[in-house]
């Protein structure tokens, strides 16, 4: 935090130069954080290996990768986004022109969390960036080694007039709240997220909430087989295979008709066995985080309806995928974010009864429906409120430009990635270009009776 002050005010001093508006500086930009990727992946392996025992292909699947992809794209869109958009307008204002024009926000501080401590925090410094604005990064202090690689590494690629890193927990978050930004995007909890919107609203400030909450997957009994299978495939790599579950859209329970529950267990550990027979499991991030999962096995009637797993290893941090049927819904387990490798399974009558059971709860920031019954998708569309809803997949909708991503209600507000993560940083100035020539008496004093007939 030292030299906060000055940092800050160079930063403004950049912006106001003007020169991230220009298109040129905001491409050298991103073709630096392309380097960044390409030149450092060795080491951002390592350090997502230190910090949550990634395995490399796990770590360029979800982060390396998906950043790369993001980069060119935005390296490919970013004309077309700033170009200013024309629009049509009525013949009461002609002769008129009108456009929208994107300008950058200004200075906008960005909160990242640790469980994809590289990915969460660069993706939105790409779309700070293509929309040309100066950016102060907080990376989690709970992800330690990529929260010093970052602080070390983006000012050899990234001009350092314009993003600066302050490291730190949560006084550091807090003294930097106290600022006045343009813009706040804050990835992490409801809890803290409401302390960032109470500062925010000190200086009017607009927020990004990305939050987390319990992402339901519902399976469809009149599955084929087949489909059962690759089913059973995507919700084991959605769940353990990304992060172990400590992800925001990763599937929190499932929700499943009573008669098909023991079938979907057993093609559930079918596939654990098969995917991390050679432990390739992340681990979970530190002990705060192992003892809180381990809290949510003390409740008695929880760890009885264990049916696969619950063994646990505090010296490497790592518990054992573990699968429950059944557990009381008033149990913590089905009333917070369970965010680590723990699955309960919750069965219904019937598949419809899914739709009743989410409007009952908080807004999700994803929903999952394995089903090929349109008529159920379409109700599940039309029905429930959430962030985003993939039908028969998992987590991948993280990784499309075209969709936005973002919660709604408990699961956060505003939306990223590809054209959204430029719009969230932007600001769609709308201009107006009058002629002189036509006067329309109508609008103009002294008032008539008569007018209101024109
Ligand atoms: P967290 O809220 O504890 O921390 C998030 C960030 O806030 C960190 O940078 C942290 O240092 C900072 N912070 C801590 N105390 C603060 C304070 N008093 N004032 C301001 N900032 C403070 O969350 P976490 O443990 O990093 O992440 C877990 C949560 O984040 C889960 O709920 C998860 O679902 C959610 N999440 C959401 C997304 C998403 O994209 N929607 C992605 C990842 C995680």
């Amino acid at each position: 935090m030292e030299g906060l002050e000055k940092g800050l005010e160079e930063l403004r001093q950049t912006f106001g130069s003007g020169k991230t508006r220009d298109a040129a500086w905001r491409k050298s930009q991103l073709r630096g954080l392309l380097r960044l990727l390409n030149e450092e992946e060795e080491e951002i392996f390592r350090v997502l290996h230190e910090d949550l025992g990634k395995h490399r292909v796990e770590a360029y699947r979800d982060e390396v990768g998906v950043l790369k992809k993001s980069v060119n794209f935005a390296l490919e869109n970013l004309d077309g986004w700033m170009a200013a958009k024309k629009v049509k307008l009525p013949w009461l204002v002609w002769p008129s022109k009108g456009e929208v024009v994107a300008e950058p926000l200004g200075l906008v501080l960005l909160f990242s969390s640790w469980n994809f401590p590289i990915g969460l925090t660069l993706e939105c410094l790409i779309g700070a960036i293509s929309a040309g604005n100066v950016v102060v990064l907080k990376p989690s202090e709970q992800s330690p080694a990529s929260s010093l690689f970052l602080a070390n590494c983006i000012p050899m690629y990234i001009d350092s007039k314009a993003v600066k890193i302050y490291e730190g927990g949560s006084s550091v978050a807090e003294k930097l709240l106290e600022y006045k930004w343009d813009k706040i995007f804050f990835t992490g909890s409801a809890r803290v997220g409401r302390i960032v919107m109470t500062a925010a609203a000190k200086h009017l400030t607009p927020v990004t909430l990305e939050l987390g909450g319990k992402c339901p997957g519902i399976v469809d009994s009149c599955l084929s087989l087949h489909d059962k299978k690759v089913t059973a495939q995507r919700i084991v790599a959605g769940k353990w295979g990304t992060c172990c579950g400590q992800a925001c859209v990763g599937i929190d329970y499932l929700l499943v008709e009573e008669k098909y529950a023991s079938e979907m267990v057993d093609l559930l550990i079918r596939k654990i066995k098969q995917f991390f027979a050679k432990n390739h499991l992340s681990r979970i991030v530190n002990k705060q985080h192992f003892h809180r999962l381990s809290n949510l096995f003390n409740d008695p009637a929880v760890a009885a309806s264990i049916v696969h797993g619950g063994s646990r290893n505090i010296k490497d941090l790592v518990i054992e995928p573990t699968i429950m049927l059944n557990p009381p819904l008033d149990a913590e387990i089905m009333t917070e974010e369970i965010f680590g490798p723990l699955l309960p399974i919750i069965t219904l009558n019937k598949i419809e009864d899914s739709i009743e059971f989410l409007r009952s709860r908080p807004k999700p920031l994803a929903i999952y429906a394995f089903t090929n019954d349109e008529k159920f998708q379409r109700r599940i569309v039309a029905e429930t409120s959430s962030g985003n809803i993939t039908f028969n997949d998992a987590v991948i909708q993280y990784a499309l430009d075209a969709l936005p991503f973002g919660g709604v209600g408990g699961s956060g507000f505003g939306k990223y990635h590809g054209k959204y993560s430029f719009d969230t940083f932007s600001n769609d100035k709308a201009v107006l270009r009058r002629g002189f020539l036509v006067e329309i008496s109508f609008r103009y004093p002294p008032w008539d009776d008569l007018k209101l007939q024109f």
